[in-house]
């Protein structure tokens, strides 16, 4: 039985899951029907993917009048997600600006395969409540939480403990020491995944763990302490489920993005995708594990702090990783600073600190660590 035509928006369609989410999209056409697509700042790209798959509706971040674009009807991130005529909503977009078109998807009771982190992270109590009240699925699109939920499919019992997968990034055995000397270029040459640069570099601190650590507790109702990192050079193993018998289950594939993003799109099915690369295993004599060293990588031990204090305090981590990322990569500050920033904001936070924020407490402190990283980093003149 072919089952219907799954209508989708993706929101955040010109970055690196978004580019992915087409691509199977492409290679399954005869099971998926793009009706919406929103950008940032890359129109070039944009209006490619519009040409390709004729959307219904666009959004872009940066709008500019644009003979081919305007032949598409301009809907709002937040309206394209909510829309009648939408199924199943992509979110693709990395980063803080990810929140209000995610709740608003789950408010509307879509299928939201949910590739954003942050959302999760800033926002966990508030978007599972809205979704058991909408009946809203959400199907992760991250591999160690889509590998969770492959593993806990058809489970009764809760699992006694996950353990999340880490490569462990491009400076896996250095010393605290030799991290504060490492370049840009280092930091974005991930050993095995295809990735943003803002992932990259968050996987190079393992800020990307942390979030993911927040992530598993929100959406799979599992407390911190049953949670745990293992690394795994090879990031075949995509995360693991230790069962209260000793039984364990984990999901492998091969590190590409696309799998992890199909199975949210046609699950409850699994379909055949010539595209998408197979693990070989008349080649693959072993698999590898270290045990974590958490004195390296200051920026984890931030995330689950952040995550265990939760209400504001999530949020501060998101905003103040993003910018310190962007000052990262922009050469103003080192990949030691990245923490010593984040570290600086929570602190300063304290006194704003809200347990049980809205969306608007959410928001606003958001807003107020971007502007204080700013004048941390660049001084008074140039916050706003
Ligand atoms: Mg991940």
């Amino acid at each position: 039985m072919v089952d219907a035509i799954k209508k989708l928006a993706v929101i955040g369609c010109t970055g690196s899951i978004g580019r992915q989410t087409l691509e199977v999209v492409r290679s399954l056409s005869d099971r998926f029907k793009v009706i919406g697509l929103t950008g940032g700042s890359n129109i070039t790209l944009l209006k490619k993917q519009v040409d390709k798959f004729k959307p219904q509706f666009i959004y872009y971040r940066d709008k500019k009048t644009d003979a081919q674009l305007e032949n598409y009807e301009f809907l709002p991130e937040e309206a394209m997600a909510s829309h009648p005529d939408v199924d199943t909503v992509v979110i693709a977009t990395p980063g803080g600006c990810g929140l209000k078109p995610t709740l608003a998807a789950v408010k509307a009771g879509k299928d939201v395969a949910l590739a954003n982190k942050e959302a999760l992270v800033t926002a966990g109590e508030i978007i599972i409540a809205e979704a058991k009240k909408s009946g809203a699925h959400i199907l992760p699109v991250d591999s160690e939480h889509s590998a969770i939920w492959q593993c806990l499919e058809g489970e009764k019992t809760p699992p006694a403990r996950i353990i999340l997968t880490a490569s462990g990034g491009p400076f896996l055995g250095y010393t605290a020491k030799q991290l504060t000397e490492v370049t840009v270029e280092q930091a974005l040459k991930h050993p095995t995944w295809r990735m943003g640069k803002k992932v990259t570099i968050d996987s190079a601190t393992l800020m990307n763990k942390g979030l993911e650590v927040i992530e598993a507790n929100r959406l799979f109702d599992i407390s911190f302490e049953k949670i745990s990192i293992l690394i795994h050079p090879q990031s075949i193993i995509h995360s693991f489920v230790e069962f209260i018998d000793g039984s364990t289950k984990a999901q492998l594939g091969w590190p590409d993005m696309r799998l992890p993003i199909q199975y949210a799109l046609t699950y409850p099915e699994r379909l055949l995708n010539i595209q998408l690369p197979r693990l070989d295993w008349d080649k693959i004599n072993q698999l590898n594990f270290e045990q974590l060293n958490m004195d390296s990588f200051p920026c984890l031990k931030l995330a689950i702090e952040a995550g265990k204090r939760g209400g504001t305090m999530p949020a501060v981590l998101c905003a103040a990783d993003e910018v310190a990322v962007d000052f990262y990569l922009s050469n103003h500050i080192g990949f030691g600073d990245i923490a010593n920033l984040i570290q600086q904001l929570l602190k300063q936070h304290e006194t704003l600190f809200e347990t049980q924020p809205t969306i608007d407490d959410i928001q606003n402190a958001d807003a107020w660590t971007r502007e204080n990283a700013i004048r941390l980093v660049l001084g008074e003149k140039h916050a706003n």
